[in-house]
């Protein structure tokens, strides 16, 4: 636990950040969580709990939690706030079955010992418009993968576009692989290829 002492002999006051209705987690440099409040775990109990739980416990690297093309997106946010202890921001859509769900991010300093990582809720009301009778065999390519975004959770229909299928999203389909629809991957590769320009320019390199 010498993490969490190192950064709690920073500013942070734990008692308050236990009382925030945002999710906050603590990372160590190397992405490690060392400390989640209260509402971190009233947020698991709430969403499949046990799973959630074991990925995301005391100890675990915070990004091996998260699967597919979002890990590279917050390795560089992460890698980025510590090098230059600027705080990031985004929403990001984060939607249960039942409920579409708008979340904002931060991920700020602490000095360059770790990281406060906050998720709160921005928008929360129920889908408009699920996807009814959707046939499994429109959504499996030549391979017999379906693939699914990984930020807003839409299916990709082969051959057409990417659609919210509830069922699918409560219970995924076998052989469910992950990727990013078009716009969701606008935005990240946008950041990334922004941070990356920002680093070379920083090191002093051309853009
Ligand atoms: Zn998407």
């Amino acid at each position: 636990m010498s993490a969490l002492l190192s950064l709690a002999n920073t500013t942070l006051d734990l008692a308050e950040l236990d009382r925030e209705v945002a999710v906050v987690v603590l990372l160590d440099a190397e992405g490690r969580i060392v400390w989640v409040n209260a509402a971190w775990h009233r947020f698991a109990n709430e969403n499949n709990g046990s799973s959630l739980l074991d990925r995301f416990s005391v100890g675990q690297r915070y990004l091996d939690g998260i699967s597919g093309p979002l890990v590279a997106h917050f390795e560089t946010v992460f890698e980025e706030v510590l090098r230059t202890g600027e705080a990031y921001e985004q929403d990001y859509e984060c939607s249960s079955p039942d409920l579409f769900r708008l979340h904002h991010v931060r991920v700020l300093p602490i000095r360059s010992d770790g990281l406060l990582v906050e998720h709160s809720l921005r928008e929360s009301r129920p889908h408009e418009e699920g996807f009814k009778g959707a046939d499994e065999s429109d959504y499996r390519d030549e391979r017999g993968l379906v693939l699914q975004c990984s930020n807003c959770r839409r299916v990709h229909r082969v051959g057409d576009g990417w659609q919210w299928v509830r069922e699918w999203v409560a219970t995924p389909l076998a052989s469910t692989t992950h990727g990013l629809c078009a716009p969701c991957a606008a935005f990240y590769f946008e950041h990334t290829r922004r941070s990356r320009q920002r680093a070379r320019t920083l090191a002093g390199e051309d853009p």
